[in-house]
């Protein structure tokens, strides 16, 4: 299929090269130049990766740069013609989902929000979850591209859903995660170090994907970003913003909203999430480590 891929970040990059090692015909665009993908044309902006294109892809950090990139000066809006179909993999607002889909929708494009889950390195291998809002016809269309990135598709309903759904996902990782590193902390200061404790949840029930995942950077002290801090933290604000849309009270996660405040404070914002238990090991006075550390 002819894609225009708008967006070449951690997730965005690799992305785009996945679909041009399975033979689509790529152009791609990104805001700072110097970010190109092998075997991809580099547009000079986004209307022109647009034009002719079947398919818009997006991966952009938040609401403001999707609304820019489609909207802006230069914007795929310049470009768009009946039939093409809009896909949004970043992580934005539900609410300004569906105004975007309304102004597109006027015209004959069709809009699917397609966030993902699973890191960089899902990204890399091709491997990623889509958490999908759109008409199920316009999905099966995409299922070829969706197939050269990721391993699975789950619709979650009308445009907008993917991005509801990729919130309520985000909420627990990061409260998950604060767990698991508030849990690691204490049992430090108390004298149970982490590699003692890990077994015992590895057995347990506290078992979780989050904390398999994490707990290797956290024992090797590796706080390079694999989803960066500041990405969680407009997560965090996304689902918060969404809760008072909604009239639902979320105290922890407004909770974890400070220590992300403070961690940003603190000079974390690009290392990884897992950097908020330096926060935790400063105020206890400990570090948590591992042998390998
Ligand atoms: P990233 O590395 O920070 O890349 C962000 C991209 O957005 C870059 O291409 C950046 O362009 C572009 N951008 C930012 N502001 C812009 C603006 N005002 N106008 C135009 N372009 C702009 O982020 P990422 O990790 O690839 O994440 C992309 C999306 O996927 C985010 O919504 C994130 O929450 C979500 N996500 C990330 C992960 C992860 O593990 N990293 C996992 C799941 C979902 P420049 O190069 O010019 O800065």
């Amino acid at each position: 299929m002819r894609v225009a891929f708008l967006g070449l970040g951690i997730m965005g990059r690799p992305m785009a090269s996945n679909l041009v090692k399975a033979g689509h015909q790529v152009s791609v665009w990104n805001r700072t130049s110097g970010k190109d993908v092998e075997g991809a044309r580099t547009a000079p902006s986004p209307a022109d990766a647009a034009r002719d294109a079947e398919v818009i892809w997006l991966c952009l950090a938040d609401t403001k740069a999707v609304e820019i990139v489609l909207f802006g000066p230069q914007g795929v809006h310049e470009s768009l013609t009946a039939g093409q179909i809009i896909v949004d993999s970043s992580t934005i607002s539900p609410t300004a989902t569906r105004k975007f889909a309304e102004r597109v929708g006027a015209n004959g494009v069709q809009y699917v929000d397609a966030p993902v889950t699973g890191s960089k390195v899902a990204a890399e291998g091709g491997t990623l979850i889509f958490i999908v809002g759109g008409e199920q016809t316009v999905i099966d269309r995409l299922k070829p591209l969706f197939a050269a990135t990721g391993k699975k598709i789950f619709r979650m309903g009308e445009t907008g859903k993917g991005e509801s759904a990729k919130l309520a996902m985000n909420l627990q990782i990061a409260l998950i995660y604060e767990g698991f590193a508030e849990a690691l902390t204490l049992a430090t200061k108390l004298g149970v170090d982490a590699e003692t404790l890990m077994p015992l949840i590895e057995a347990s029930m506290v078992r979780s994907g989050v904390v398999d995942y994490k707990a290797p950077f956290i024992l090797k002290r590796d706080f390079s970003a694999n989803f960066p801090l500041r990405l969680m933290r407009k997560d965090i604000g996304l689902a918060l913003e969404a809760a008072r849309e909604a009239r639902v009270k979320l105290p922890a996660l407004e909770t974890v909203e400070e220590i992300y405040d403070m961690a940003i404070e603190d000079g974390h914002q690009d290392l990884d999430y897992a950097a908020t238990i330096t926060l935790l090991e400063k105020w206890a006075g400990v570090e948590v480590k591992g042998d390998a550390a």
